[in-house]
């Protein structure tokens, strides 16, 4: 079994528009953009990463705004819902901020003891704001002060058509089960770093969702270093897993898998982190773009990347 694996690193989603997808994650559930950038593999598209003041691992959802792509279809095989955590009291809060913007499918429910808000993203992305004790120190403004805002994410649920594979994997991943309720199960990484709990949803009628806007791309687990990651490479190929090289994404390292249940795992290390190429002050402001794009910088502003206004 893995020890290394401390919990999520970030989350990456479909979108069908930057300036949208900026404002929503930023003006409306009070993220900071910590990083302005391109999808290392297809650079005419934006990668946008929000999170806490520094894009702390399990506080960090970024985004691939593809302009008018098609929306995502929910089924099985799927990240269903992405959670944020945020204290005990503060959903009321929340339920009238996201309702003053607009925001579409507010829904309260508890699980396994806890308050959660459902709402959907611009795209119909499902997320919750789940109440925990929670002591990560939040990023504040845009109107979320530090009694209400996210300090990271708290869970996400995979919604799968069978959960026993995925199950093993989670297991070998250093995660154990530690509820039972309906047709959710619970993992967690004990000692994790805050985002350390999955949630499973078995559904085994359910069709196979169909990625697009909307839909998560994949779910990134964080380790220390570059050393933890050759370690946990090592051991998923020896157990069998299809992994691939290890690849430079300027701010971690990163190795991605599919699992049994249709989801891509990505492994990426804490280490360099957002801070690498600009002063914290300024995170997120400039477009940075890796070393090998940089020559396509003016061809990428004028025709590719719509200019965000923040
Ligand atoms: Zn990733």
């Amino acid at each position: 079994m893995l020890t290394q694996i401390q919990g999520l690193h970030h989350v990456t989603s479909i979108a069908s528009g930057a300036q949208e997808n900026n404002d929503f994650f930023t003006k409306v559930l009070g993220l900071r953009r910590v990083k302005k950038t391109v999808n290392f593999d297809a650079p005419e598209v934006y990668h946008l990463y929000y999170g806490d003041e520094m894009g702390t691992p399990g506080t960090v959802m970024t985004y691939f705004p593809f302009p008018n792509a098609r929306r995502g279809r929910p089924g099985a095989g799927e990240v269903s819902v992405t959670g944020f955590a945020v204290p005990t009291g503060s959903l009321d809060w929340w339920a009238d901020r996201l309702q003053l913007f607009g925001v579409k499918g507010l829904a309260k429910e508890t699980r396994m003891g806890a308050q959660r808000l459902r709402f959907q993203g611009p795209d119909g992305d499902g997320f919750a704001l789940i109440e925990a004790e929670d002591s990560r120190a939040p990023w504040t403004g845009n109107g979320v002060g530090a009694d209400h805002a996210i300090r990271g994410f708290h869970s996400t649920d995979l919604r799968l058509k069978d959960q026993g594979a995925t199950a093993e994997l989670l297991h070998f991943m250093g995660y154990e089960k530690t509820e039972t309720l309906g047709d959710v199960s619970r993992y967690v990484r004990p000692g994790g770093n805050g985002a350390d709990t999955i949630d499973i949803e078995t559904l085994p009628g359910a069709a196979p969702a169909h990625q697009g806007a909307g839909s998560v791309h994949h779910l990134a687990f964080a380790v220390e270093d570059r050393a933890a990651q050759i370690a946990v490479r090592q051991s998923l190929l020896d157990t069998g897993w299809q992994v691939t090289p290890v690849i430079d994404r300027d701010y971690f390292w990163a190795i991605y898998f599919r699992t049994p249940g249709g989801v891509l795992f990505e492994i990426a290390t804490n280490e360099p982190g957002f801070a690498r190429d600009e002063a914290p002050a300024s995170l997120g402001q400039d477009l940075r773009l890796p070393r090998q794009h940089a020559h396509l910088r003016d061809v990428l502003e004028a025709k590719y990347l719509e200019p965000i206004i923040d």
